[in-house]
């Protein structure tokens, strides 16, 4: 099995107040307190610098360990300093002991997983739903970095607790799982994973390098987190190196106990144990898996191939009709340009024809004056044409006299002419009767 990269969890104290029903802390403190009387209780700063300032540059720093990591008030500070030194890490929390100050401390680290450990249903887990437990449970929860949220996942010791209904987002990836901590957890609890493996094991989360170990708070180094029993010690990281511990007997021990169904290393009742058959059994799944994937993939890669026909063909289209659409916005731009012109001719013409309607208007008012004007005139003309028609009136009567008087003058005439005559007549018989 291939090497794993280091990963070192840090206990930064012993006893953790929580105390879940399926973690063996009870077991751990007997433990420590029997092997190391006068041992350190807690983590200090300088211990963990000096621990972390001898780790392989590609180690994983998780705080998790056997106790809550902010138990320890220096819990934050020795992120950031494991962080400013370039070490990948991970934190695994129940937010006992953290404030929204430590949080907010660390909310720019880009960690490899943040698991927030939260209180089921069940009453596995003592954790205390108080209103600052759940105000800072609701700024972790939304908290993102990068554009992800911060927290990777959830861990669970059942059913999620109905109180945080509203603040746990659906669809949340949350493992349930309980395990018997390799045989260290003693219950007739069916749902709890135990197990006992004869034959030849490996460890699915160790590999046999034995590279994912628990810093206590006195520097020693236990085998994993399995180990709440203080079974394996490997060292202690205050006083020597980490290629110095995994070349010592107990990984030695531990490395022919997994070829050695008669030892009594904890793998054999851990559940990340796997003997070498069910290795082949899933390798076999793994290689029948890789050659339908194989298969699938060719398939896929030959619709990819004719995706990418399409696509090639689409993105030819796609630049004719950018060609075209370049020209069309020259067009456009040209059209504009017209436009922006006759705007401007528009706006001169309206100011011109702002200034005959002055010009119309005064005339207008001109003509309305004449027009008053002519009104006045032809009422005048009405009046001389009324006084005319008077006197025309006038003329025809006088001329009726006149010609009346002219019909009695010729009467008269004829009248007077004829008396003449008559007389003339009279004489002239007078004359000639005489002689
Ligand atoms: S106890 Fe379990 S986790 Fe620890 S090394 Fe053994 S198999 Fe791996």
């Amino acid at each position: 099995m291939s090497a794993l990269t280091p990963r070192l969890e840090i206990t930064t104290k012993i006893g953790c107040s929580i105390n879940c029903r399926y973690c063996p802390q009870n077991l751990f403190i007997k433990r420590y307190i029997e092997l190391y009387p006068t041992g350190d209780r807690e983590l200090s700063l300088d211990n963990f610098k000096l621990v972390v300032d001898k780790l392989p540059n590609d180690t994983r720093i998780d705080f998790s360990g056997m106790s809550e990591p902010w138990l320890n008030p220096y819990c934050t500070d020795m992120i950031l300093y494991a962080y400013e030194k370039g070490f990948r890490i991970t934190v695994y929390t129940t937010l006992a002991g953290m404030t929204e100050a430590d949080f907010l401390r660390i909310a720019d680290i880009p960690f490899e997983l943040f698991v927030l450990h939260i209180p089921d249903k069940n009453g596995n887990s003592n954790i205390i739903l108080s209103d600052e437990y759940t105000n800072l449970l609701t700024t972790i929860v939304n908290t993102e970095k990068d554009g992800k949220n911060i927290i990777t996942q959830y861990s669970c010791h059942g059913d999620v607790h109905p109180g945080l209904n509203k603040i746990i987002p659906e669809n949340s990836l949350i493992s349930t799982g309980l395990i018997d901590r390799a045989g260290n957890i003693k219950t007739d609890n069916d749902s709890i994973i135990t197990k006992h493996i004869n034959n030849e094991i490996v460890c699915i989360q160790c590999s046999d390098n034995f590279f994912h170990n628990v810093l206590l708070p006195n520097g020693t180094l236990l085998v994993c987190c399995m180990d709440y029993g203080i079974k394996h010690v490997l060292g202690n990281l205050f006083t020597q190196g980490w290629d110095e511990i995994h070349n010592s007997p107990m990984i030695h021990e531990l490395r022919s106990g997994l070829k050695d169904e008669k030892s009594d290393i904890l793998c054999r009742d851990c559940s990340n144990a796997i003997t070498i058959t069910e290795i082949y059994d899933s390798y076999m799944r793994y290689y029948n898996w890789a050659k339908d994937l194989e298969k699938a993939t060719n398939n896929l890669k030959y619709t990819i191939s004719n995706y990418k026909d399409t696509i090639s063909k689409r993105e030819d289209t796609i630049v004719d009709l950018k060609n075209s659409v370049e020209k069309r916005d020259v067009t456009i731009s040209n059209y504009k340009n017209t436009i922006s012109r006759r705007d401007v001719t528009i706006v001169e013409l309206k100011h011109s024809v702002a200034k005959r309607d002055v010009t119309i208007a005064d005339k207008n008012k001109l003509i309305g004056e004449k027009i008053g004007g002519i009104v006045d005139r032809d009422k005048i003309i009405a009046d001389r044409d009324e006084i005319i028609a008077d006197n025309n009136k006038q003329i025809a009567q006088q001329r009726e006299l006149l010609k009346a008087q002219s019909d009695y003058i010729v009467k008269l005439q004829s009248t007077f002419i004829f008396r003449i005559l008559s007389f003339t007549k009279k004489i002239a018989k007078r004359i000639l009767g005489r002689r």
